[in-house]
This record gives C-alpha cells, sequence and structure tokens, in this order.
C-alpha cells in the first residue's frame, strides 16, 4: 500500500447484523503527518466483537470489520510522527482515537474522553467516516494510539494483550491486587485466563471461579491456586466473604450479588463482562459487607505500554489458537460455545 493516498485494504466483514463474516475490502485513508501504517500480522478474536456483530449491544455499524487485538509492523510514518518508525513492532487496541483536550484524556484515560473515544471499529472517526477493525490486512492509525510490542513478546501471543490484557491488568492494578491478596477472577476464557496470569505476576492468590471443572487443569497450570465450580452451591458457601477483590469477565448475565457475597467487608467486585441483557441485583450484596459494586473498561494508552511491558518483564502473552481469516465464523461458534482456550488469532496473512 502507498503511503500518500486514501486506498482498500483486504479485510473480513460482517455485510449486516448477524451475518456471517465474508472476505471483502475496506477504505484505509492516506496516512497523514502523525499516522503510521500498520501491516498488521495477528487479530485477537474478542467476545466484543461477537456481541457488535451480532448487534447485542444495538448500535452496530455495518459493513463491520470487527479486531481490536491487532499487533503488526509500521511500513510508513508520517511526516511528523516521532515515537515510531518504519519496521517498528506495534499494536492497536480498542481505541484509535479521543479528544486529547478533555480531563480524561489529559490525564491518560483516553477510554472515558468526554468528547467519546473513537473505536477501533463500530464508530465513525473524527471525520465522520466509519471506522474498521483488526480483521483486515492494513490499518492507519495516529501514532498516538498506538503502542510498542517488546521484543521479548512474540507479535501472535501478545495481539490478545492489546484488549484482553489491559481490561484485566487496569482493575488487577487499580484495586491493589498483590501479596497478600485474594483475588478470584470469574469466567476462564480470553479475559479470564490474561486475569489469572496477571494477578498472579503482581504476587495475588488466584482462585479461578468457572461454570464447571472442566478447565481446572489449565486454571492451575496459568498461576490459579484454587479452582471452583460455580455449578456447585458449596462454592458459595464455603467461599463467602474469602476475597479482597472479584473480577467478573463472564459476558451472560449471571447473579453478580452471589459473586458479592464472596467479596470480604470492604472489598469490591469489578465487572469487566458486558452482557447483552441487564443483570438483577440484590442491594444486600453491597449493604451487608460495605462492599463495592465497581466497573472498568479497558485502559488508556500509556497504561496500555505499561501492561505490555510488564507482560514482557513477566513473561506472559496470550494462550492462543491460531486460524486462517476463513475459520472466523467457525470460531465465532466456538466462542459461544465455549470452545476455546484461550483466545482465537486471526493470521492476517491468510486475508
Ligand atoms: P470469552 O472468552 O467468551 O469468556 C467469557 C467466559 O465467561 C467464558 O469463558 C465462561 O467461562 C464464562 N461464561 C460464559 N457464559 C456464561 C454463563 N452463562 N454463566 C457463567 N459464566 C459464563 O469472552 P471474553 O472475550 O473474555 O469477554 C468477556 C466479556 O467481557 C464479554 O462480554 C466482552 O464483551 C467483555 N469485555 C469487556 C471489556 C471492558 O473493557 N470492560 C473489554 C473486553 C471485553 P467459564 O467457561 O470458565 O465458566
Ligand atoms: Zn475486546
Ligand atoms: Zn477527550
Amino acid at each position: 500500500m502507498s503511503q500518500a493516498t486514501a486506498t482498500r485494504a483486504a479485510a473480513y466483514a460482517a455485510p449486516a447484523p448477524k451475518a456471517p463474516l465474508e472476505r471483502t475490502t475496506v477504505p484505509r485513508r492516506a496516512v497523514g503527518p502523525r499516522d503510521v501504517l500498520v501491516e498488521i500480522r495477528y487479530a485477537g478474536i474478542c467476545h466484543s466483537d461477537i456481541h457488535q456483530v451480532h448487534d447485542g449491544w444495538h448500535e452496530g455499524i455495518y459493513p463491520m470489520v470487527p479486531g481490536h487485538e491487532i499487533t503488526g509492523v509500521v511500513t510508513a510514518a508520517g511526516a511528523e510522527v516521532t515515537r515510531f518508525a518504519v519496521g517498528d513492532r506495534v499494536g492497536v487496541g480498542v481505541i484509535v482515537d479521543s479528544c486529547r483536550t478533555c480531563e480524561h484524556c489529559l490525564a491518560g484515560q483516553e477510554q472515558h474522553c468526554a468528547d467519546g473515544p473513537t473505536g477501533t471499529y463500530n464508530a465513525l472517526d473524527r471525520a465522520g467516516e466509519p471506522t474498521y477493525g483488526g480483521y483486515s490486512t492494513h490499518i492507519v492509525v495516529d501514532e498516538g494510539y498506538a503502542v510498542r510490542i517488546p521484543d521479548a513478546l512474540s507479535l501472535d501471543a501478545a495481539a490478545p494483550l492489546l484488549c484482553a490484557g489491559i481490561t484485566l491488568y487496569s482493575p488487577l492494578r487499580r484495586w491493589q491486587a498483590g501479596p497478600g491478596k485474594k483475588v478470584a477472577i470469574v469466567g476462564l476464557g480470553g479475559l479470564g485466563h490474561m486475569g489469572v496470569k496477571i494477578a498472579k505476576a503482581l504476587g495475588a492468590e488466584v482462585t479461578v471461579l468457572s461454570q464447571s471443572l472442566r478447565k481446572k487443569d489449565d486454571g492451575l497450570a496459568l498461576g490459579a491456586t484454587h479452582y471452583r465450580a460455580t455449578s456447585d452451591p458449596a462454592t458459595f458457601t464455603e467461599l463467602a466473604g474469602r476475597f479482597d477483590l472479584v473480577v467478573s469477565t463472564v459476558s451472560a448475565p449471571i447473579d453478580l450479588g452471589a459473586y458479592l457475597r464472596l467479596v470480604r467487608v470492604g472489598g469490591t467486585l469489578v465487572n469487566v463482562g458486558a452482557p447483552e441483557e441487564p443483570v438483577r441485583l440484590d442491594l444486600f450484596s453491597v449493604i451487608n459487607g460495605n462492599r463495592s459494586l465497581a466497573g472498568s473498561m479497558i485502559g488508556g494508552i500509556a497504561e496500555t505500554q505499561e501492561m505490555l511491558d510488564f507482560c514482557a518483564a513477566h513473561g506472559l502473552g496470550a494462550e492462543i489458537e491460531l486460524i486462517r481469516a476463513d475459520q472466523v465464523n467457525d470460531a465465532y461458534d466456538r466462542v459461544l460455545a465455549g470452545d476455546v482456550r484461550y483466545r482465537f488469532v486471526i493470521d492476517a496473512a491468510t486475508i
């Protein structure tokens, strides 16, 4: 692709809500003075991609090219780019722009931009053009919204860190998971397995709460000390009041009150799962024990870089199953069936 003119890139897109993804091409803008052109190597499949392709969050723009767990190599850079050079290994996550002037942008919390952050896909950019995500061969992005992939991380195992990694790293740091803290991760999927790895690396004692014991050996190998099935009512009685911090990554509506009762007095349940339906909550689960229910959305750009450097220092990548692009629809079915260990990653060379 050339640097000077707008062009088209091969991609996999859903033409309409719930439609299977199919190969197509999408526009990519000319590389502006502060832009880098990234040749995409890998794109992770996040459950958020499936929610959005299925229009489960009721805000779908079609055709939709999902993908916000992107790694690749810079192949062109605008004249004013200072942070990256051709040949650099970079990542692009969930957002590609924000206002840069509001209090949240200035605080490095671009994901909470008061003017609305620009999503990597399923969004309109600041020129009003639709954005298209990482299931593609190339993307053009402002250098301020790209991050550096440390040499110690392979580009395929690093891709899921751009969403799953930062979405767990940010709350685990904010709520001080570390030595002496008991942390439970609910749901051992793409987000959950990174939560186990990162919480363990931070020094916390980690428990996995999964629907069954099917993945117990994996959970212990990833760093958990305990692994309990939420299908067993004894889990909720025996672990009542046990945890300093519970992080729910569950993609479906669950009884959060039952999980809040596992939190110790004054502790917190952080929900990062984004189910398509609302949940009902028994408020005595927060009143009793002065517990807090919190949410957390990805992380800022600088924090995403910090997370990547942390993962590199601790040798943490995602556990991935590499697929060809034409397997993406089967991969969606498998994620929905809970049949993923623990992140599908598309090899962009097959697009
Ligand atoms: P995933 O790989 O499908 O993992 C979700 C896990 O939730 C499953 O592995 C399963 O774990 C558990 N689960 C699924 N259905 C369940 C049910 N009915 N009852 C109880 N547990 C259930 O998905 P993901 O990519 O990790 O994403 C998880 C959620 O986080 C999605 O809703 C996604 O949209 C959201 N998300 C939020 C953010 C954010 O910024 N807050 C960022 C990314 C993603 P077990 O098999 O172990 O039970
Ligand atoms: Zn995601
Ligand atoms: Zn802003």
